[in-house]
């Protein structure tokens, strides 16, 4: 049942996304075989809905936003294929240094949450993020509150800018938050 959805790629192509990503062909073959899986109506894109079946991603709260960042950012008309795919995932790997995959990952972060891409978080776009980490628990006067007084102590000119947001983040494990394991 199925078992020929996932057309093999072709030579000519693996090649292309190997130049493209680093990725072995045998890296290549795997992650098509995950992107096929999410690819439940067989289109050759994988749309909002496809990502949100992803069970760690679906209760990640921000997943809205890295569906976002994912699709808007990489693919084209709502939707990603396999070589916009696989040239995203390419950013995160370990392999040539980890501060290229780390940088990356930081990147990635943050236009998470700077969705107008100025590259400043402004008091704006860190409060929505934070509506939607704790939302409802929390009273809006109390949320402004901390996005408030987050902008004071990181921010000169009342946004954050991506330096100030790399020092911030460099005490937590971005490995650890950016975990893109269930993808391989
Ligand atoms: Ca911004």
């Amino acid at each position: 049942m199925g078992s020929n959805r996932s057309i093999l790629l072709q030579k000519d192509e693996i090649q292309l996304i190997a130049n493209e990503t680093g990725f072995t062909s045998a890296q290549i073959q795997r992650l098509y075989s995950r992107f096929t899986s999410l690819d439940k109506n067989n289109t050759g894109y994988l749309h909002k809905q496809d990502f949100e079946r992803i069970p760690e991603l679906h209760i990640n709260p921000l997943k809205d936003r890295i569906i976002e960042v994912l699709i808007d950012d990489n693919g084209h008309d709502e939707k990603i294929n396999f070589r916009q795919f696989a040239k995203v995932f390419s950013t995160f790997r370990r392999g040539k240094t980890d501060t290229v995959s780390k940088d990356n990952k930081l990147k990635f972060l943050f236009s998470v949450y700077d969705r107008d891409k100025d590259n400043k978080i402004s008091k704006d776009e860190l409060r929505m993020i934070l509506n939607m980490l704790v939302g409802a628990n929390l009273p809006e006067e109390q949320m402004n509150a901390i996005a408030e007084r987050t902008i004071a102590e990181l921010g000169a000119d009342g946004n954050i800018t991506y330096n100030q947001f790399v020092e911030t983040l460099e005490k937590i494990d971005i490995d650890e938050k950016m975990s893109m394991k269930f993808l391989t």
